[in-house]
């Protein structure tokens, strides 16, 4: 009805927001910059969501950070006030270790990245080499005639976010990867995380520094691509064309709603605004039109009250 016009969802009347709630029975949710930036909610989002659960709708958090095991990121939305459970968590560490797991995969991992993609490898019993700092020992010369080993049996190099990436594992994982049976593996490509002031750089930094040095393209597990969503619909459990995606990132979240048929809402608070879609709009690449969601919200905390207000007053 909506498909990618931009619709600000606070210009609706209550009874055009009643038929649009009506519209979808499934809610898939990006979390960093739509309900909560680091550790600091935004405020409004837990009662929504909340209260979209309570109307019957099924609720998943999908977030393309790697750095958290599905546990973790159960605990963290609990402790920030979201009634969800674990089978409502999508998070990449997790779908990373399942893709290997529903291949077989019998190697070594070799892991640029967070403890939480160790975690779940060990949690389906696949060995990996461990995560932390890896530095320069030596000058260069020195470094690589006598400290740079490489180790046997790596069938894939997994990169995600690593706030200990180095030089050394750029020039392991490029080793590896010269191997065209070893797999290599994306977490995600966000390119920065939202903060004031500061640029923080996101996994698709560290990716695209491997895929430079490695001259080979990874396989991408997170959004945008579908595949982090299609154990969901394969199952029945959600229906693409009633399932609405929020985000505030237009090239994972948006795109993956695009990808998967779902519809979108675009949420003000974290990487992208209406002044991004003005100019996706008047682009003449069509890959930005892709980029256009159905609908805008300032923040999320916004539709509770929209909500009420179509309950009340929306009866059509
Ligand atoms: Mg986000």
């Amino acid at each position: 009805m909506y498909k990618q016009t931009c619709t600000n969802l606070l210009s609706l009347s209550p009874v055009e927001v009643n038929k649009w709630l009506d519209s979808f029975d499934s809610v898939i949710t990006d979390c960093d910059g739509v309900l909560w930036v680091y550790g600091n909610v935004i405020p409004g989002s837990p009662e929504t969501i909340n209260y979209l659960k309570g109307m019957g709708k099924s609720i998943y958090f999908c977030t393309n950070n790697s750095t958290k095991t599905r546990k973790e990121l159960l605990m963290k939305g609990i402790d920030l006030g979201f009634n969800i459970t674990e089978e409502g968590i999508i998070a990449t560490a997790h779908a990373a270790a399942s893709y290997l797991k529903n291949r077989n995969f019998d190697k070594r991992v070799y892991i640029i990245g967070s403890p939480g993609i160790a975690q779940e490898l060990d949690a389906v019993a696949i060995k990996h080499t461990g995560v932390g700092p890896d530095v320069m020992k030596a000058p260069l010369g020195e470094f690589m005639a006598k400290h740079l080993t490489v180790e046997p049996d790596i069938g894939a190099v997994v990169v995600g976010f690593d706030e200990h990436f180095s030089f050394p594992k750029m020039t392991k994982a490029a080793s590896y990867l010269s191997d065209p049976k070893c797999l290599f593996i994306a977490t995600n490509t966000d390119e920065r995380f939202p903060m004031p002031g500061m640029v923080v750089p996101g996994s698709g930094s560290f990716v695209n520094a491997i895929r430079t040095c490695a001259e080979r393209e990874p396989i991408v597990i997170g959004k945008p691509n579908p595949a982090i969503c299609q154990s969901l619909i394969k199952q029945k459990k959600i229906i693409p064309s009633r399932t609405l995606m929020i985000g505030d990132r237009a090239n994972t979240d948006i795109l993956l709603g695009y990808n998967c048929g779902f519809q979108t809402l675009l949420v003000g608070t974290g990487i992208h605004s209406m002044n991004d879609v003005a100019q996706w709009r008047n682009s003449k690449n069509p890959e930005d039109k892709k980029l256009i969601p159905d609908m805008y919200i300032p923040k999320l905390g916004d539709l509770l009250p929209a909500i009420i207000d179509s309950i009340t007053h929306g009866r059509y």
